[in-house]
């Protein structure tokens, strides 16, 4: 009977590590490991292409006639074919010749590339099998420990990707990469971690999918126009320590544009990440003032606020130009924020739900769920905001539940499961866990009391 060992990373993150065929595995992207070039040779590449069909060996020839062969390292997708899989990522790793050639960093770019690719495309699970072991000559324990090392960093940082399974290609593999992962609880004093075993005829892929769709919280501060480059260093020197060790919830600072640098280089490999509050839909060009979206991510954002309230009261902004920046924001690759809710007249006359339908049917429109994989919106009453008052959690469910709904007529059920929905609106310390308990809550967009390191930390560890 087949042994599957898994490893809870704590958090929502697991590692399965099993022996098998990777192309049976019911995973969101299996990788394969070419070697010399995108449509490479034997091994697993075979195996893919064979199980697959011939459609993924166009696919790959049309990528190599656009861009030429995929470089050590780097990692594309296309469709699976026949597999059960939604894509094939594929990934070049390192011939190994004596280890003094950068075969290792060539190694852990290929796992790093690939996850961090299954990760934008918004995908949930992705399975590996040994890169470069065996068939490529690289030394299975060296292999082992750069493959472990390199996808615990990832998985930490994954915005979506909850499950990382190595499908090793016999028994004696399969305890390599036991030993390395659990060298690695030993190296990082991991308390958290939890090793169990299970055989693979227990193991059923359907309801580990549904388990793994509970959806990570987010914690983000909007800043709005407060504080200086200077202002904003001392945030970050006071409020780093206060959450260093925070895994459970991401956490997302969108400061003025004027403090955006300073954030993100503080921010840099730590658990925060930056955002914008805005941006314009225009690659370029003569329009003062406005920023585009290759410049935040220029400037190290990953997410942007879109259709603040503020935004659509001060500033002309409408649910269609709210549309147009989300589709420029994923252009970018941005995580766009967008944000809906009723003004009090509105909800005083009865007509929030028609309200937040519309918002969202306009806001959506043309975008399609590959491309919105990783849009969040977020639920701001216009009348809780910057008031003191709160949407009761009851209030703020069923705003959310309306919000999923039409997410699914647009983009479909299984996106809509998927789909974060922040709450906004005079959330702080003591409201928070009152908050943030709630299934449907997965998260907090915090103005006023973000401005504070220690009122934003607490409302971090709810
Ligand atoms: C906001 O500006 O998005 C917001 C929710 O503000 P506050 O938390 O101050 O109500």
């Amino acid at each position: 009977m087949n042994t599957i060992v898994r490893l809870d990373l704590g958090g929502a993150a697991q590692i399965i590590f099993e022996a098998g065929d990777i192309t049976e595995q019911q995973t969101d992207a299996i990788v394969n490991a070419a070697n010399s070039s995108l449509m490479g040779g034997g091994g697993v590449d075979g195996a893919i292409h064979r199980a697959g069909g011939p459609a993924i060996l166009e696919e790959c020839r049309r990528i190599v006639a656009r861009d030429g062969h995929l470089p050590p390292g780097e990692a594309v997708e296309t469709t699976a074919g026949k597999l059960q899989a939604s894509y094939v990522i594929h990934t070049v790793g390192p011939i190994y010749r004596d280890g003094l050639h950068g075969e290792s960093s060539i190694l852990a770019s290929a796992y790093r590339n690939s996850l961090r690719l299954a990760d934008r495309l918004g995908l949930l699970s992705v399975a590996f099998p040994a890169i470069s072991t065996g068939v490529y000559g690289f030394p299975a324990e060296g292999a082992a420990e750069v493959a472990l090392g390199t996808v615990i960093d990832e998985l930490a940082m994954a915005r979506n990707v909850r499950l990382v399974r190595f499908v090793l290609f016999s028994p004696a593999m399969l305890s390599t990469f036991i030993q390395a992962a659990i060298e690695q609880q030993q190296r990082r004093e991991a308390t958290g971690w939890n090793f169990t075993t299970t055989t693979q005829e227990e193991f059923n892929p359907r309801k580990e999918k549904e388990a793994m769709m509970s959806r990570k919280k987010i914690i983000a501060a909007n800043w709005k126009m407060y504080k200086t480059p200077e202002q904003a260093r001392q945030f970050m020197h006071e409020f780093m320590p206060l959450v260093k060790d925070h895994k459970r919830d991401e956490i997302v600072i969108c400061p003025p544009f004027i403090d955006i640098a300073t954030v993100s280089e503080l921010a840099n490999g730590s658990n925060i990440e930056v955002g914008a509050q805005n941006l314009y839909w225009e690659k370029e060009g003569a329009f003062t003032a406005e920023i585009s979206g290759e410049m935040l991510v220029g400037a190290g954002c990953k997410w942007v606020i879109i259709g603040h309230s503020e935004r659509r009261q001060y500033f002309g902004e409408t649910d269609d130009t709210v549309n147009h920046r989300l589709k420029v924001a994923l252009e970018a690759g941005l995580a766009p924020i967008v944000c809906v809710g009723e003004v009090k007249e509105e909800r005083e006359s009865g007509i929030t739900e028609d309200v937040l339908r519309r918002q969202c049917t306009r806001a959506f429109a043309g975008v399609s769920a590959r491309k919105a994989a990783r849009m969040v919106v977020a639920y701001e009453p216009v009348w809780a905001i910057g008031t003191g008052l709160t949407a009761t959690p009851e209030m703020a469910s069923d705003a959310h539940q309306l919000i999923r709904r039409e997410a699914a007529n647009v983009f479909g059920e299984e996106y809509a499961q998927q789909l974060r929905i922040l709450y906004g609106g005079s959330v702080k310390p003591e409201n928070a866990h009152a908050l943030l308990s709630q299934p449907e809550i997965d998260g907090a967009l915090v103005g006023g009391a973000s401005l504070k390191a220690d009122s934003f930390s607490k409302i971090v560890h709810w």
